[in-house]
């Protein structure tokens, strides 16, 4: 199959990797030259335009920041809806909020095109291994289309509800990784001043009712949990800015259904004000940072 692919960033690349390596054809685009220079490297081509990248595809992948990149790239003159041929398969992995979720959509079914949101969970490592969980939202026959795309780069695939709903999903769970990640770290901190060993205490909490998949994946703390980004000076990973943005989105959803979310709100307020410190690039698990003082 060829695939247009749009954002060859830190999930993106090792998301080209894999459908190149399973036999696609896929050219990819990006705005950023650097994100572009290991494309061929991992078996992609390098488009010169997002026009170019999606002119033949029969499916195309996004894979951008946020809801405003996901709007610029699929709506305006330029954009993907006005320019892939008919019957093109788009499908969004971005995280993003419902409502523009829906809005492009929308604006795909009107020129009838299929379109998914499909936002992952997992991470740089289960983007690296195809084991991303996908919540899909969208009509049921054209996630049944997507399924063999999606199953080469990850292993739950989910149908949430109707269009818009696999981000409503994700939100929920990024709200929960959020305040997770800030327990874990409020609970290492305060360990360590009360005399524990680090690996001690990470040995304790893994059988014991504390222990969560922050914990397990992400430890704050270096030298016990190879894959976190603790080891490696909170080089992302999942940036800070993101897991900010994404608890932000969380917000506003909340507020849209007037859900009471009081340690989302929290957690909210503390990495929006680690990411204005100059910290958004860091891995999101850097905020032991500001938990430690
Ligand atoms: P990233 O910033 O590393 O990559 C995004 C890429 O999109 C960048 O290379 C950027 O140049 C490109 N881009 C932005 N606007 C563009 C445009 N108009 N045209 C072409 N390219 C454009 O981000 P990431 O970490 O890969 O995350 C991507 C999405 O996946 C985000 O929505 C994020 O919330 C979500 N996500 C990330 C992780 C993670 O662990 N990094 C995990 C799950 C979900």
């Amino acid at each position: 199959m060829i695939i247009g692919f749009i954002g060859t960033g830190n999930m993106g690349l090792p998301m080209v990797r894999n459908l190149a390596k399973a036999g696609h054809t896929v050219v990819a685009y990006d705005q950023s030259i650097s994100a572009l220079e290991s494309v061929v490297s991992v078996g992609g081509t390098v488009a010169s335009s997002q026009r170019e990248a999606v002119k033949d595809a029969e499916t195309v992948i996004t894979m951008l920041p946020a809801g405003e990149h996901v709007r610029a790239v699929y709506g305006s003159d330029g954009g993907l809806i006005a320019n892939v041929s008919k019957g093109t398969l788009l499908i969004d992995c971005s995280t993003i909020d419902v409502e523009n979720a829906r809005l492009v959509a929308t604006e795909a079914a009107a020129r009838d095109l299929d379109m998914l949101d499909a936002p992952v969970s997992g991470g740089v490592a289960g983007a690296e291994a195809g084991t991303l969980t996908f919540m899909v939202g969208g009509p049921e026959k054209v996630l049944e289309r997507a399924r063999p795309v999606l199953q080469v780069m990850g292993k739950n695939i989910v149908h949430a509800g109707e269009s818009g709903s696999g981000q409503a999903a994700k939100i929920c769970n990024n709200m929960m990784l959020g305040i997770s990640i800030i327990a874990t770290s409020e609970a290492f901190v305060m360990g360590q001043k009360l005399g524990l060993n680090p690996k001690t205490l990470f040995n304790i909490i893994s059988t014991a009712s504390g222990s969560c998949w922050a914990m397990q994946n992400h430890l704050p703390v270096p030298g016990i949990v190879e894959t976190a980004a603790s080891n490696r000076d909170f080089q992302a990973g999942f940036s800070v800015g993101m897991m900010a943005k994404d608890l932000r989105l969380a917000q506003v959803a909340a507020k849209s259904v007037d859900a009471s979310t009081p340690l989302g709100r929290e957690a909210a307020a503390l990495y929006t004000s680690f990411e204005e410190n100059g910290n958004q690039n860091l891995d999101y698990s850097a905020i032991i940072k500001k938990i430690s003082g």
